[in-house]
């Protein structure tokens, strides 16, 4: 193993950066050389690939964002694509390949593993904690403390006017940032794909909450298939038990900002052990932390095996609701 290139792909997440200095100053300690690949899977295929070293990753541990950009690549889905890819990573002898992402790069990653010899390995970062393979993902604890933020602000002016509100965050296909940020936050209820709350259901909770002595009430919502679904809950709210609300959906605002101190110790174990991954012989599989422990997982099982959601916080976020 004499050169390594690394790329960040899908969603940007923070701690991307923090982890793109640790590979990078795990890499040049054992005189790899590496290449810092643009736009992700886009930039591989245009041979868009520029040199690192250890200066050119000063003072980016604490930045949002990614330096190196992130892209949704259409033409990656392609063998096409993919042959180009191939063709730019033995044009610069790359024989490791580090990708940061979610689960749709290492779809990606699975794919290209297959058809070319270089050997990959994948770092989970997303702000949406649905990997699996690793009890945590890079940007997940950063996005669970700025919705926290959000909540807590909305909760003030929730008290003030006696209102009710539904707060939407991020995680189209996983409760993850709901169900923490709900927990965290004290909401009367976390609405979330895994456990489908029909509507009759959350009011009838509201009532009692309301029926209680309550006179705000905050209801958290993972945004489902497509953002802006808490509309259509609040409206249905209205017409089945009265209640007016608010809806706060939080967007974008989640994935930005300067990580955390765990999203960046994180960061920074899960860069450094791709690179002894790649020195001893690991390929086809992505660095991840269970228990505590560093742990590589086949890059197919991190998109093909579902992790499990802890239902039980759920129940314990409406238990203490009450
Ligand atoms: P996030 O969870 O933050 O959205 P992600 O890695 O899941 O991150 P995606 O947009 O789903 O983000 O995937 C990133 C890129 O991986 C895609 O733009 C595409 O180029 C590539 N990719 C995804 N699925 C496949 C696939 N089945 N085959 C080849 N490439 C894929």
């Amino acid at each position: 193993m004499k050169k390594i290139a690394i790329l960040t792909s899908g969603g940007d997440a923070p701690g991307m950066n923090s982890c793109i200095r640790a590979v990078v100053r795990a890499a040049t300690s054992e005189n790899l050389e590496i290449f810092g690949i643009r736009r992700g899977y886009e930039g591989l295929i245009n041979g868009d690939l520029i040199h690192m070293d250890r200066r050119s990753v000063a003072n980016i541990i604490h930045l949002g964002g990614t330096i190196l950009g992130t892209a949704r690549s259409a033409e990656f889905r392609t063998k096409e694509g993919r042959t180009l890819a191939i063709k730019v990573l033995r044009q610069y002898g790359i024989d490791g390949l580090v990708l940061i992402g979610g689960d749709g790069t290492f779809r990606g990653g699975t794919q290209l593993a297959l058809e070319c010899g270089v050997a990959i390995i994948g770092v989970p970062g997303t702000i949406d904690n649905d990997v699996y393979g690793t009890d945590f993902t890079i940007g997940f604890d950063t996005a669970i403390n700025t919705a926290l933020e959000s909540i807590d602000r909305i909760r003030d002016t929730a008290l003030s006017h006696d209102r009710l509100f539904f707060v939407e965050v991020m995680g189209r296909h996983t409760g993850y940032i709901a169900l923490e940020s709900g927990l965290a936050g004290g909401a009367e209820e976390v609405l979330i794909p895994e456990i489908p709350t029909s509507i009759d259901e959350l009011c009838d909770r509201l009532l009692n909450s309301f029926g209680a002595g309550k006179r705000s009430a905050i209801v958290v919502v993972a945004e489902g298939e497509q953002a802006g679904d808490s509309f259509r809950i609040a409206r249905e709210v209205k017409e089945k038990c009265g209640y007016e609300s608010r809806v706060c959906i939080l967007g974008h605002v989640q994935r930005g900002g300067s990580p955390t101190a765990r999203d960046r110790v994180l960061a920074s174990k899960l860069g450094a052990a791709t690179v002894s991954g790649l020195l001893n012989g690991k390929s086809g599989c992505m660095v991840g932390e269970m228990c505590g422990e560093i742990a590589y997982t086949p890059l197919e099982d991190t998109w093909n095996k579902k992790k499990e959601l802890n239902h039980s916080l759920r129940e314990l976020a409406l238990l203490l609701a009450g």
